[in-house]
């Protein structure tokens, strides 16, 4: 079983978040079924306990959907969208998490979040419900950087990357300051320090370094197109041939 996550890492994120709101259009009727409701959003359906989490993160997935497309993240495939308290097979600190093989996404709802969340952290400063979003919007760029890229474009280092990338993407500029602010680098960034490593063992630092080689007018979403394509990689190469 193939999976991608920055909140799955065993020491990464401890996190809370909330409902979210977010402008839409057309989101799909709701249904009540049991304790489950979905709600359909372009080619994702979520389903959630509750119709308004299902509604808030069908929100989400439609106003993102611009945001991965400018960057080459296209939607080839329909991706399911689970949002529970506890996240079956995933450790205690995991908030969400790709399924690649069966093109599903995993989310620990707010209240799973919260019991997960370590509020000393960095990422404890941006606000809940933002933050909530921004894991979303994490996950909808697994599912489809793996839908876009070739097949050695799609390892574990360039799935980090544009996962990230486009999570801090997504958060308003003074709440991914709270995250750059704390872990200032000087450029240009060496791309090795972009890998799995720094994102398990420091995973806001490694949120911060993403950012700042994306944010250079060289990269941002032309580097996401080199990266789907194969022209470059940041896969470590520890044994090359
Ligand atoms: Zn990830």
């Amino acid at each position: 079983m193939l999976s991608y996550s920055m909140p799955c890492y065993p020491h990464i994120l401890r996190l809370a978040a909330l409902a979210v709101t977010v402008s839409s259009v057309c989101l799909g009727e709701v249904h009540a079924d049991d304790l489950l409701a979905t709600c359909d959003a372009a080619d994702f359906t979520v389903e959630a306990e509750t119709g308004p989490e299902a509604q808030a993160v069908c929100r989400v997935v439609l106003a993102a959907l611009p945001q991965l497309q400018n960057c080459h993240l296209s939607v080839r495939n329909p991706v399911s969208i689970t949002v529970s308290d506890d996240l079956a097979d995933a450790s205690a600190r995991c908030l969400g998490y790709y399924q690649c093989d069966q093109s599903e996404i995993h989310i620990r709802s707010a209240q799973g979040m919260a019991r997960a969340f370590d509020p000393e952290g960095v990422f404890g400063q941006v606000e809940l419900d933002v933050f909530f979003e921004s894991i979303v919007v994490h996950e909808l760029a697994h599912a489809l950087f793996q839908q876009n890229a070739c097949v050695t474009g799609a390892c574990s280092e360039n799935h980090e990357y544009v996962a990230h990338a486009m999570q801090m993407a997504w958060l308003p500029d003074d709440q991914r300051a709270l995250i750059i602010d704390a872990y200032p680098v000087e450029t240009p960034i060496d791309p090795m320090l972009l890998n799995t490593f720094i994102a398990t063992m420091a995973p806001e630092r490694y949120a911060a370094l993403v950012w700042q080689h994306f944010n250079q007018p060289e990269n941002g979403c032309a580097f996401i197109q080199r990266l789907l394509v194969g022209d470059v990689s940041l896969q470590l190469q520890l044994y090359p041939e």
